[in-house]
């Protein structure tokens, strides 16, 4: 078996039932991609638009393809072509631009809300404390579906740090979904990477994004 196949397998053999991997493609090839695929992997996460682009020309629609990177306004209709989920969502202005292109393409679109769990400055996500209100503008939009949210967290050396965040974000997930706010379905936590995706699936995530387990170091990007 080759090595991402069998990558794969295992982090599957590992993962509660109720868990879903995200295999991270950004900078790997499409043949790298297609063996995570042979061993498994049902869901692809990319982090450009045009990068997902040429894959998913080749690959098409076997599996999944989340958008897990930030979303730039001029790239938002051909993102919509491709993605069946929009994980990053986390500004009112950009999903007004994923409702007008998916009302033009008659589609509705997942997208979770990106959280900024460790309250970083100029990093991507809604504040905590911003998401009840970015979420019920989202909901008022007709071609968009709020589904989740997701965190990043900020970058960290021991695995166990991580716990704080998925915490807050869990609870943050569980707060939101108690709200029963028409039109939102709270369903998908997206939560952890390779360092952190066993702590994160431990605190309540049941989508983890993984890349370097699978596929090994990433050498550009
Ligand atoms: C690259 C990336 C991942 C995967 O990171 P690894 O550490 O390689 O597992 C997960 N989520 C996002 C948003 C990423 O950009």
């Amino acid at each position: 078996m080759g090595l991402i196949k069998g990558n794969v397998a295992r982090i599957l053999s590992e993962l509660p039932a109720e868990v879903e991997l995200v295999a991270a493609g950004k900078a790997r090839a499409v043949e790298e991609i297609l063996e995570a695929i042979s061993g498994g992997a049902r869901i692809i996460g990319e982090n450009y638009v045009q990068e997902a682009e040429k894959k998913f020309n080749i690959i098409g629609r076997k599996v999944k393809w989340h958008l897990i990177g930030h979303l730039q306004k001029n790239k938002v209709k051909k993102a919509i072509r491709i993605f069946d989920m929009i994980e990053t969502l986390d500004s009112f202005e950009i999903a007004e631009n994923i409702d007008e292109a998916c009302l033009a393409e008659n589609k509705i679109m997942p997208v979770l809300i990106e959280i900024n769990s460790g309250k970083e400055e100029n990093k991507s996500g809604a504040l905590p404390e911003e998401a009840e209100a970015l979420i019920r503008q989202v909901a008022a939009l007709s071609n968009l579906k709020v589904t989740g949210l997701m965190t990043m967290g900020p970058a960290l050396e021991n695995a166990e740090d991580y716990r704080q965040y998925f915490k807050l974000t869990k609870n943050l997930f569980e707060t939101m979904r108690s709200l029963n706010i028409p039109g939102v379905e709270m369903k998908y936590l997206s939560m952890g990477m390779s360092d952190s995706y066993r702590i994160a699936f431990q605190e309540g995530a049941n989508l983890v994004r993984i890349g370097t387990v699978i596929f090994g170091p990433r050498i550009k990007a």
